[in-house]
């Protein structure tokens, strides 16, 4: 019988893969915790009337990418493509602006988006996203980008780039709309479908056009940048003076418009070059307008989202993968050894190391051989005529040293050799 196959572009994460996965985690949580960030969980699925009016009608998340439904009931449902319009329902749902000054808030999980399927391009794939509710500062702007920056530093990745831009305040950008617009009809009718269209729904948009002749007919496009307020280029000024300040080294990049409508003001943008055409590792910025549009109170609001995949492929290319290995393999000969060790390396992994164990009664030879490959760093071999002298071999796989030891306190006896290295 055919064997039934995952979900195209949706990926298993195997044990090999798994440690560049929890190292990524770990480091996402310490960093984002020692800036006062806080994890908050939000479903999979939610309306999807919240997308749709929080990303945008017409962004191509919306338009393209959404993995819709209707569920038994006939309500139509989306699984999550990004994180924070679930995180903005939430606050809102839960009054969390109720005690005034600013939250901060995680979350770590799969999004779920109908893309083609490429490298570093997947249906579910995996976010970082943090948010920030109630500060207009343009400190915070700067301190996230900073933050990023830490963060990609702790995973360890190297040569990372950071982009950012300013798209203004509404009343700005409703200016620099007709500019641009103004623009694209002068230009014609070269660009793609999808920009002819946007041409008319929302211009802006075609700036996140990856197709090239588009970019080239862009390039003498009026900037954005060009037209904001003075309020706006204020504010856009002091998040690159705290930049400065804080050595975060930035390119300002006039084309970064982000593929959500909700930003304003700060947009930015984390690259590499070395991921091909999905060179972007993550994102984010500004969106001040969006907790009072989707029924709460007016709160300004900044946030990013990174994608793990990406993450664990420049990991890929630049470290040894993280293996882990027990810290002893308990190796025996007969039926009397074997229970003894079975004893033996449970009261080792109840003191929270990895122990392993030979449950079969193979010989010493093939368990010696799994032992090694499993990268123990100690073996203990238990055979009948040591049991009979209470008495137990203890091998150091490192060293590659073998000494006789009583088994009376072995646990404590290996606890205090290994504590001496
Ligand atoms: P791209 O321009 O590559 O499509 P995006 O602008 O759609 O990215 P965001 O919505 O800003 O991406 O999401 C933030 C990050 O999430 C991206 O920088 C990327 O690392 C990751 N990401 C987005 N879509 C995918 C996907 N389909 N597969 C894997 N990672 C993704
Ligand atoms: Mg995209």
């Amino acid at each position: 019988m055919e064997a039934v196959q995952a979900v195209r572009g949706m990926n298993d994460i195997l044990p090999e893969q798994v440690g560049w996965w929890q190292g990524i985690e770990t480091s996402a949580r310490e960093v984002l915790e020692s800036f006062g960030y806080r994890e908050m969980r939000t479903p999979v699925a939610e309306k999807l009337e919240l997308f749709a009016r929080g990303i945008g009608e017409s962004t191509d998340i919306v338009e393209k990418e959404m993995y819709a439904f209707e569920d038994r009931n006939g309500d139509w449902l989306a699984l999550r493509p990004e994180a924070t319009a679930s995180i903005v329902r939430s606050y809102i749902q839960h009054a969390l602006h109720a005690e005034g000054g600013c939250r901060k808030f995680y979350q770590i999980g799969p999004m779920f988006r109908h893309e083609r399927p490429q490298k570093g391009r997947y249906r579910q794939f995996h976010q970082i996203d943090a948010e920030v509710f109630g500060l207009d500062s343009p400190m915070i702007d700067a301190e996230m980008m900073h933050m990023v920056g830490v963060l990609v530093d702790r995973i360890g990745i190297t040569n990372v780039g950071l982009n950012i831009n300013t798209l203004g305040c509404p009343g700005c950008r409703q200016v620099y709309r007709e500019v641009l617009k103004k623009f694209l009809i002068e230009q014609g009718e070269g660009f793609c479908g999808d920009c002819l269209r946007r041409r008319d729904t929302n211009p802006l948009r075609v700036f996140d056009c990856k197709v090239q002749k588009c970019a080239e007919l862009l390039e003498s496009a009026p900037r954005l940048l060009d037209h904001i307020c003075n309020d706006c280029r204020a504010h856009f000024d002091a998040v690159k003076d705290h930049l400065e300040r804080l050595g975060t080294r930035y390119a300002v990049n006039p084309r970064i418009v982000r593929g959500l409508d909700y930003y304003m003001r700060t947009t930015f943008e984390v690259i590499t070059d070395r991921l091909g055409s999905q060179s972007a590792i993550g994102g984010g910025g500004r969106y001040d307008g969006l907790v009072r549009d989707l029924g709460g109170p007016d709160v300004p609001a900044v946030g990013f989202a990174m994608g793990m995949e990406r993450l664990v492929l420049l990991l890929e290319q630049e470290k040894e993968r993280p293996l882990r290995s027990p810290f002893c393999f308990f190796a025996s000969l007969g039926d009397q050894a074997r229970a003894k060790a079975f004893v033996l390396a449970q009261q080792l992994r109840g003191r929270g190391l990895e122990a392993e164990l030979d449950y079969e009664g193979r010989s010493l030879k093939s368990q010696m051989r799994r032992a090694d490959k499993s990268g123990a760093r100690y073996v203990l071999i238990l055979g009948e005529d040591e049991l009979a002298r209470s008495e137990v071999q203890v091998r150091d796989m490192l060293t590659k040293t073998q000494r006789l030891l009583p088994l009376e306190n072995i646990l404590e006896t290996l606890l205090t050799i290994d504590s001496q290295k």
